[in-house]
């Protein structure tokens, strides 16, 4: 197939990109270059850099034709959605739309969209299927499923065929490729950072969480695993309708727990720095995949903490300065 990848030179973007490609299917990443870095676009992708929200740029990208779009361009940071809500609405409202609308003039039809469990919020229960309500806490998660609501619309009124993919937290690296993110926030890069030395500790976001040890727990997913999601939602795409599918491994660890698991497979023992809660951060989340698994047959294959953190741990390694060196 012809794929379309936007935001495919960003972390996840870019290693399912890599898969698709080394899977026989021919590659464009379209990537504004603002996150993403032009070292991480696949060999074998062509690259155009151009932004969602310039309409021009997107319809001509996707003249050239295409059988389906993979959507992970997008703003994706919590706590900066709380203080710039307005960059968030542009771009991944604003920005979907344009592309929505540039794929039905081109006549594209199949997409596979980049959700994520934030569009649930609190939950009352875990592990969380797709029935747990939709209330998010932050802005991020507003836009995200204001973006679902969107695609549904497509998909009822202009015969689209969409599957969103609501990950958990996505950890790892994989062919030589993985997080390098400026400001890094997230948990498994940062504690990786210290271990480098590069950081002097690493803080722990809130320490008085109704969870078995004080910190906030999460389900942690192999970009792998989630790449493997991604091929199977591209044969899963039906015209008219709108598939949502949870995607995590249903094991919960504690920030504390993750910490721990660095430094067995790093032998290092990083400083932490309790800190106060993330504003905007639930307690805990822990996917139910039940339905993924049993609809389109995903199954992880690296299921481990440790296997995520070794992984990337030796693109940490390689790459103490991310891709900029
Ligand atoms: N976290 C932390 N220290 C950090 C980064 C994150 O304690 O330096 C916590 C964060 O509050 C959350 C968990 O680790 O409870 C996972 O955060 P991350 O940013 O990796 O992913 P998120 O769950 O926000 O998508």
């Amino acid at each position: 197939m012809k794929l379309l990848v936007t935001g495919g030179a960003g972390y996840i973007g870019s290693i399912v990109a890599g898969r698709l490609a080394a899977g026989g299917h021919e590659v464009v990443v379209l990537d504004n270059l603002r996150q993403g870095h032009r070292q991480a676009v696949p060999a074998g992708a062509k690259l155009v850099v151009a932004d969602l929200l310039d309409p021009d740029a997107v319809g001509a990208a996707l003249a050239q034709g295409f059988d389906a779009v993979l959507h992970f361009a997008a703003l994706a940071l919590v706590g900066e959605s709380a203080t710039n809500p307005e960059r968030y609405y542009r771009t991944n409202i604003g920005g979907t739309l344009n592309l929505l609308e540039a794929m039905r003039a081109a006549e594209v039809r199949r997409l596979v969209f980049s959700s994520t469990c934030a569009v649930y919020g609190e939950p009352d229960e875990v592990p969380m299927p797709e029935s747990t309500p939709t209330r998010p806490t932050s802005a991020y998660g507003r836009t995200k499923l204001a973006v679902d609501w969107m695609i549904g619309d497509f998909c009822r009124a202009h015969g689209l065929g969409a599957v969103s993919l609501r990950y958990f937290n996505v950890a790892g690296a994989s062919g030589g490729l993985g997080e390098d993110h400026d400001p890094e926030t997230h948990l498994i890069p940062n504690i990786l950072r210290a271990a480098l030395g590069a950081n002097p500790f690493v803080q722990i976001f809130g320490t008085d969480y109704p969870t078995r040890d004080g910190t906030a727990i999460r389900d942690y997913i192999h970009i792998e695993d989630l790449s493997d999601a991604h091929v199977l939602a591209l044969q899963a795409v039906r015209e008219n309708e709108h598939q949502i599918y949870n995607l995590g491994n249903g094991n919960g660890f504690s920030v504390r727990e993750v910490v721990s698991a660095t430094h067995e497979v790093t032998g290092v023992e990083v400083k932490t720095r309790e800190a106060p809660r993330r504003p905007g951060d639930p307690p805990e989340l822990v996917a139910a995949s039940a339905l993924i698994r049993r609809e389109l047959g995903w199954e992880p294959r690296k299921p481990g903490l440790e296997e995520m953190v070794a992984d990337a741990w030796a693109f940490a390694q390689e790459h103490p300065n991310g891709y900029s060196e």
